[in-house]
């Protein structure tokens, strides 16, 4: 049987409005302050295993996803969540940080900025299309620079308080104190809502000249990151976005044991355990990695976003999850910090909503690749899905001149061009 295209672009699965997908549907859930406590957590990975196929996610946003739901677990579901204490962020993603407050290297403190807009567009959230999004990177340990957003703003050292930019879709950018800041991202929010809910920040005019091109690939945040209180925070990545309920558990009871404060659902498929001592961190760094979890920075995995594909969704054309591990062992060569790998199953790209450098995206032929783009770009040629491994081994054996990375060299033999012809690449990349 043929996937089922995917479900339109522009849909998310909310808490409030779960998506369907291949194996069921799907819940989302940003805790309003960006915090879980240890039972909270264990509480909806019980709730996930009773409810729902058992399968957690934190996505490249930072969101902690439920999947496997059937349309009659999803309130019983929202029920436990909310009888657990959790107050989940509903309306517009407004997103930060999740050490706002907490970082002593942050320019300014986002959290009051997202009060403003969040309560200058109270009424309006009805007029926006779902993926409408509003970055706020107070400049902290944790950059949110490879996050899509309509409306982003950016704090700037100044030469008192922190000097605010605001860029919205393509635009320029307008430079402002927090609070004009806030006014202006006010203003282009309502523009936006006036123009109906298919709408994007580019469709504004004077903003529309966005690109698709990347420059070095966030760092996920791994490791340890010193806080405001002198206690720390340890980042740790779920191996391509995703675990059994039982991992979370056992991270939520790792943590607690480590003298943690919370846990932080983080941006780049992370958990991020806070207030942690000096030994603190050090108990919590080897529990993760024991259960099998990303602590070091140059770990390949970290480096690598898949999508559950077949045969959890069934729009997938390939078992993109599945692949990730081989995909990130071969490519491991070339995974320096300045290239990252998306394995999208579909054109929808849900594991990492932003352009990567190499997009390996399923479609009815085989598997397209896309350079330095999102997976919605992908045109073909596509190559057999059973030669991916293969063809990947043989480009990260590729000879390097002395300091190229690993981007220089996709670029320098022109990978995607290459992947369009077989015999070519064959021959370019085993001289
Ligand atoms: S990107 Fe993956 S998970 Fe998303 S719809 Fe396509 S196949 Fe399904």
């Amino acid at each position: 049987m043929s996937p089922v295209p995917p479900s339109r672009r522009g849909a998310c699965p909310a808490f409030l409005a779960p998506m369907e997908t291949g194996d069921g549907l799907v819940l989302r859930l940003f805790p309003a302050d960006g915090a879980l406590t240890f039972a909270q957590l264990s509480g909806i990975a019980q709730a996930a295993r009773v409810l729902g196929n058992g399968m957690m996610e934190v996505t490249a946003r930072g969101s902690l996803q439920v999947r496997g739901l059937r349309a009659e677990t999803v309130e019983p579901l929202r029920e436990r969540i909310i009888a657990l204490g959790v107050t989940p962020r509903l309306g517009h993603a407004i997103d930060l940080s999740p050490l706002s407050g907490l970082d002593p290297t942050e320019m300014a403190d986002a959290r009051p900025l997202a009060r403003r807009i969040r309560d200058g567009i109270s009424g309006l959230e009805e007029r926006f299309g779902p993926k409408v999004s509003v970055v706020i990177d107070g400049g902290g340990a944790i950059s949110l620079d490879g996050r899509k957003a309509d409306v982003r703003l950016k704090a700037r050292r100044g030469q008192g308080d922190a000097v605010w930019t605001v860029a919205v879709g393509g635009g320029p950018a307008v430079f402002g104190s927090g609070a004009e800041a806030a006014e202006h991202a006010v203003h282009a929010l309502t523009r936006l809502a006036a123009l109906g809910r298919r709408a994007r920040s580019t469709d504004l005019p004077g903003c529309g000249d966005t690109t698709d091109a990347i420059d070095t690939p966030p760092a996920p945040p791994l490791g340890r990151i010193p806080l405001a209180d002198t206690t720390f925070a340890f980042g740790i990545g779920l191996p391509f976005g995703a675990g059994e309920a039982a991992l979370f558990a056992a991270l939520a009871a790792a943590a607690e044991t480590a003298g943690a404060r919370d846990l932080r659902p983080a941006p780049e498929r992370t958990l991020l355990a806070t207030g942690l001592h000096a030994t603190g961190v050090e108990a919590f760094a080897a529990a993760a990695e024991q259960l099998g979890c990303i602590v070091a920075p140059k770990d390949p995995r970290a480096f690598v976003a898949a999508c559950p594909g077949a045969p959890a969704c069934a729009s997938a054309h390939f078992p993109a999850r599945e692949l990730a591990p081989q995909v990130a062992s071969v490519l491991a060569p070339l995974l320096d910090g300045t290239v990252s790998v998306h394995l999208s199953a579909c054109t929808k790209g849900c594991a990492h909503p932003a352009p990567t450098t190499l997009a390996f995206v399923g479609m009815d032929c085989g598997v397209a690749l896309v350079h330095e783009g999102a997976p919605s770009k992908a045109t073909g040629p596509a190559r057999p899905v059973e030669q991916l491994v293969e063809e990947l081994r043989a480009l990260a054996a590729t000879p390097r001149a002395a300091g190229e990375t690993g981007r220089d060299l996709i670029r320098r033999i022109d990978a995607a061009r290459l992947w369009a012809r077989r015999d070519q690449m064959q021959s370019t990349i085993g001289t």
